[in-house]
C-alpha cells in the first residue's frame, strides 16, 4: 500500500532512492525527509513516514495529521475540530440561559436572581 499518513505528499526520485515531502492536512506547512537510499518505493515511503510522524500530530477526532500550529494539544484535536466543539458548547450554554422577565437580561441557569435588577427567576 503506497498511501501516506498525510493527505498530501510529494515524492522526489533521486539518484539512489527517494525523498518525500509531507504536508499538514490543514495548511501548506511541510516537512521534507532526507534522501532515503533504496530501490523500493514502498520501503522508502515507510522509512520516510516513520521519521515524518514526529513532525506532525494526529487529530483524535477526524484523524487528520497536522502541524503544531494547527493542533490543540490540550484536547489532542486539530483546530478545526476543537473550534467546532467550542461552537457547540456556546450554543448549549445559550440554551441554558433564561431571560429576566423584568429587564430582559440573560441569566445563567444556576442563578436564582437576575444579575442586573435582582428579580427572582422562576
Ligand atoms: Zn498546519
Ligand atoms: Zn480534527
Ligand atoms: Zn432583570
Amino acid at each position: 500500500m503506497n498511501k501516506a499518513f498525510t493527505q498530501r505528499y510529494v515524492t522526489q526520485r533521486i539518484k539512489d532512492g527517494f525523498s518525500f515531502t509531507f504536508y499538514c492536512d490543514l495548511c501548506q506547512r511541510s516537512y521534507e525527509t532526507e534522501e532515503i537510499k533504496t530501490e523500493s518505493f514502498t520501503e522508502a515511503l515507510q522509512k520516510a513516514q516513520s521519521v515524518a510522524y514526529l513532525y506532525f500530530n494526529k487529530c483524535h477526532k477526524c484523524g487528520k495529521w497536522i502541524c503544531d500550529e494547527h493542533y490543540d494539544e490540550s484536547v489532542m484535536e486539530c483546530v478545526e475540530c476543537s473550534a467546532l466543539k467550542t461552537r457547540k458548547q456556546i450554543k448549549k450554554n445559550l440554551k441554558n440561559t433564561r431571560k429576566c422577565k423584568k429587564c430582559g437580561t440573560y441569566i445563567e441557569e444556576e442563578n436564582c436572581f437576575c444579575t442586573l435588577c435582582g428579580r427572582a427567576i422562576q
